[in-house]
């Protein structure tokens, strides 16, 4: 058998070793922490359940598919419940919006905002799901290794409906006025990692995704999704090693040899390394072997990073949602302060997701589940000051918009940003989602899954493609995996 050293447990990590030892393959998975999920690791404390990273489970057929393959359904794991309402904005103390499942309440709630605006939105979401089909189905399983790849029939004759080529805050106002109706529509952006303007029209697929597919929710929290992949890959024959953190790779010619981990060397044919980018070509690899240079990644635009907060209190919170997002403050300032001129923010957005309010199990009867999420820059100076300031901000305004006290009610409050996603996942510059989905960090033209000065390393995962976040992690590590399968038959 041909033995595969995977790095890292993350969604890309466990996807990529389920197909390689579905393919035969002796699958190996080193992992630097003492579970597997990488970002998406949770804990728990006092009857508290946090989910550590990702909260919105989009896209559902994505992770179906995934167990499919292993002739599963993700309901041999987990049981799904689609929200509704799915979410809720806060414009202002007394400026929610509900956004409610299913197409005629979501034209109804246009209407009222824009009146008329139901017409535009059905075609709005026509327009996203070509889009989403032929991304999903087509372009976003496509390895990224030659332009040519884009040059499937079906992606040629449709280039022109794709609007790769303008921005989808331009696209979104050709169709809506309605201030409101805008930043609901460009919030599913921010999951790509950059600002509306620098976003290909392109992922108006993320809209349809958002309002035709809905939000749902694993009961027992996003965590079981990793229960059930992980369970496959065991089933697959995967052996796992935790508290493994590799250490460098060793080199014969233009081969690695394998990787040392536990202060000795695991010899494999193969290495795929689905631990972050930059940390496995400048950290792990001999120089002379990185693919990219230091100066490619400082030119690089990253998705933002993130001040968490997970929060344990001893009373229900009123006036929470599962998905809550406080869109109060301007997010032009914002954005600049994450992207153009990196700094803490002077007024951020930020979301609260309260997965209490759906599932009892994530925290002690009567008590409230609370994680808070503001993106910021990367590579910002993190230290127990600014994370306190950045507290209290939010927790005024989160006070005062809900209308309660909620400070003397926390019982548990952990806080998590920069210098802990350096420290837990070797993150470049510590990130939380990988590279921004800019034009020009699209498709081909995102870090490849390849290295061609070391014939049997592959990367997988939210740095390379398709991109940042759950699905399309996964999807990374099948693309890679099937790339890999096929070069060895090739052999
Ligand atoms: C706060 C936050 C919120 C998010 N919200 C959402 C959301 O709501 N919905 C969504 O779809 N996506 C969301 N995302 C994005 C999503 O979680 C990620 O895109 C995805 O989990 C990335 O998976 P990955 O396999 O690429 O990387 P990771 O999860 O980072 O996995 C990499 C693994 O490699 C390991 N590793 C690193 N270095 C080494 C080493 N030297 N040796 C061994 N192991 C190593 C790490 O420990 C880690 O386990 C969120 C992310 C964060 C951080």
């Amino acid at each position: 058998m041909n033995k595969v050293a995977v790095i890292g447990s993350g969604f890309s990590g466990l996807a990529a070793a389920s197909f390689l030892a579905k393919d035969g393959m002796d699958v190996h998975v080193f992992e630097k922490n003492s579970l597997p999920g990488g970002r998406a690791r949770k804990f728990q404390t006092g009857g508290f359940v946090f989910d550590m990273g990702p909260s919105w489970y989009w896209m559902p057929e994505v992770f179906e598919k995934f167990f499919n393959a292993f002739g599963k359904s993700h309901s041999d794991f987990y049981h799904l419940k689609r929200l509704d309402p799915s979410y809720r904005i806060y414009f202002g103390k007394d400026d929610v919006l509900d956004i409610p499942a299913g197409e005629e309440a979501l034209c109804k709630m246009f209407d009222e905002l824009e009146p008329g605006s139901s017409k535009n939105l059905r075609k709005f979401l026509e327009e996203g799901k070509y889009k989403y089909e032929l991304g999903i189905n087509e372009l976003v399983y496509k390895p990224g290794l030659s332009i040519f790849e884009l040059l499937d029939p079906k992606v040629v004759s449709g280039v022109f409906r794709l609007h790769v080529f303008s921005s989808i805050s331009s696209y979104i106002r050709k169709f809506f006025k309605e201030p409101r109706i805008i930043k609901l529509l460009e919030f599913p952006v921010l999951f790509l990692g950059s600002t509306p303007q620098n976003t290909p029209a392109l992922y108006s697929l993320m809209n349809y995704a958002d309002m035709a597919l809905g939000t749902w929710y694993p009961m027992g929290g996003m965590y079981e999704i990793v229960n059930g992949m992980y369970e496959v890959a065991r089933s697959q024959g995967v052996q796992f090693h935790f508290d493994s953190p590799v250490t460098g790779m060793e080199m014969n010619g233009v081969k690695a040899k394998g990787i040392r981990a536990n202060g000795a060397l695991h010899q494999a044919d193969y290495i795929v390394a689905g631990a972050d980018y930059n940390h496995v070509e400048q950290t792990l690899l001999p120089e002379g072997f990185r693919r990219y240079n230091q100066k490619y990644w400082d030119t690089r635009v990253m998705a933002p990073s993130s001040l968490l907060f997970y929060l344990g209190v001893n009373k229900r919170v009123k006036n929470l949602l599962h998905h809550n997002l406080f869109f109060d403050q301007d997010f032009g300032l914002h954005a600049k302060e994450i992207y153009e001129d990196p700094k803490w923010p002077t007024a951020p957005q930020f979301y609260v997701s309260c997965p209490s309010v759906t599932d009892p199990s994530v925290a002690p009867e009567g008590h409230e589940n609370v994680f808070i999420l503001i993106p910021v820059a990367p590579g910002l100076q993190d230290d127990p000051a600014t994370r306190e300031k950045y507290f209290n901000l939010v927790m005024d305004r989160l006070e005062h918009i809900t209308g309660q006290s909620i400070r003397p009610h926390i019982v548990y409050n952990r806080s998590y940003a920069h210098n802990d996603f350096i420290s837990d996942y070797n993150a470049f510059k510590g990130n939380a989602y990988g590279l921004a989905n800019t034009l020009l960090q699209t498709a081909n033209l995102k870090p490849g899954i390849l290295n061609k000065k070391v014939k049997n390393l592959f990367y997988t995962g939210q740095l390379t493609v398709p991109g940042p976040g759950v699905p399309p992690s996964i999807i990374s590590g099948e693309v890679v995996a099937r790339e890999l399968v096929k070069r060895h038959k090739e052999m």
